[in-house]
């Protein structure tokens, strides 16, 4: 009885660490550790020059070129650095301007200058394969992109999605004139992205052969950020976009694979983002300032809230403790009432 009455406030994030221990018991196995595989021709006879005739040349077989250790070990240091910037700001300082300036910065980094690849949303694909076909060797800093936002999530909720995901940046910045979409019709396409997610899994761990990773396929702002890519896939981030004016970060909220995975582990959020740290007023105006729909009953929803501080700004209790510049140690010590799950 007693035990179970000790245990009884810490189960939800001892779920959660029972999920990541789970994950990283079925870890796949880095690329370093692959075997040698026997390798057999599919075909006898492939066609050639002198077979397919008139002139055929075969073109030159190429690949890309693996990225550079170099290079792994900068982006993942970037990312571990932008996660806990991004945690300071929205969870501790609470500084709506310099998480701005933070997604704005991955943004250019992660997402023009990176071309947007390889992202941790992406990476889910790599790793499910690996999970289930032990020929498929995943690169150690893959496995890495993949598991660091959702340990953020674990400790402070989505702060991936509030500075560091290119994806997620482009769409916040767009938001000019939000329209409240109704709650019922949020939570409905709000399934989507776990739908999405079954969906891309399913796809990814097919044979070899008829493999797709349609997270990569149909990414509407990976065009964007390279300037390039089929007409229909520009449009698509187009439209995406423009409907982001409108409509807070539609991708975020009812399509992203990756989103729905964050989304569960910031339930178990050890100090997830509340909109102010405790003395909550009650007088309801950070409500109509969220344009993600993630406030309910005057507290953040902690698998919806992205950790964005557009609240911040409408609350007055807020501005009373900015107003000495650092948020007291008090304030954020004892949440009044802990955000909704
Ligand atoms: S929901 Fe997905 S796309 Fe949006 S910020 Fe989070 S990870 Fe990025
Ligand atoms: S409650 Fe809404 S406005 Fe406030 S940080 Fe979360 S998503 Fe942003």
């Amino acid at each position: 009885m007693i035990l179970s009455a000790v245990l009884r406030p810490h189960l939800p994030r001892a779920a959660g660490l029972g999920l990541l221990l789970a994950l990283a018991a079925t870890a796949p196995r880095p690329a370093g550790a692959q075997e040698v595989l026997q390798y057999e021709r599919p075909v006898d006879v492939a066609p050639t020059e002198e077979t397919i005739g008139e002139g055929y040349v075969v073109p030159e077989v190429q690949r890309p070129r693996p990225l550079s250790a170099f290079r792994q070990v900068v982006d993942v240091t970037l990312l571990a650095v932008a996660l806990v910037l991004a945690a300071w700001l929205a969870i501790f300082r609470r500084q709506r301007g310099w998480l701005v300036a933070l997604t704005s910065a991955c943004l250019l980094y992660f997402g023009f200058y990176r071309e947007g690849c390889v992202c941790p949303i992406g990476s889910t694909q790599n790793v499910a394969v690996a999970l289930v076909d032990h020929t498929y060797a995943v690169p150690h800093y893959v496995i890495v992109l993949f598991v660091l936002p959702l340990v953020a999530a674990l400790l402070f909720g989505r702060v991936f999605c509030a500075g560091v995901c290119p994806l997620g940046a482009i769409q916040e910045l767009v938001v000019l004139k939000p329209v409240e979409v109704p709650a019922r019709l949020d939570k409905a396409l709000g399934w989507l992205k776990w739908l999405y997610l079954g969906a891309a899994v399913y796809f990814a761990v097919l044979p070899a052969v008829e493999r797709d990773f349609v997270i990569c396929r149909f990414d509407p702002f990976v065009g964007l950020f390279r300037f390039t890519g089929a007409a229909w896939l520009l449009m698509l981030g187009g439209a995406m976009l423009i409907a982001g004016v409108f409509v807070g970060r539609p991708y975020c909220r009812w399509l992203c694979p990756y989103g729905a995975l964050l989304s569960a582990f910031s339930r178990y959020a050890w100090r997830p983002f509340s909109i102010t740290p405790d003395r909550e007023l009650d007088c309801g105006l950070c409500q109509s300032a969220c344009p993600y729909g993630a406030i309910e009953e005057r507290r953040a929803v902690r698998t919806s809230c992205f950790a964005c501080g557009r609240c911040y700004r409408s609350c007055p209790v807020h501005h009373a403790a900015t107003a000495e510049s650092v948020v007291p140690a008090s304030a954020l010590t004892s949440p009044a009432e802990p955000p909704k799950p």
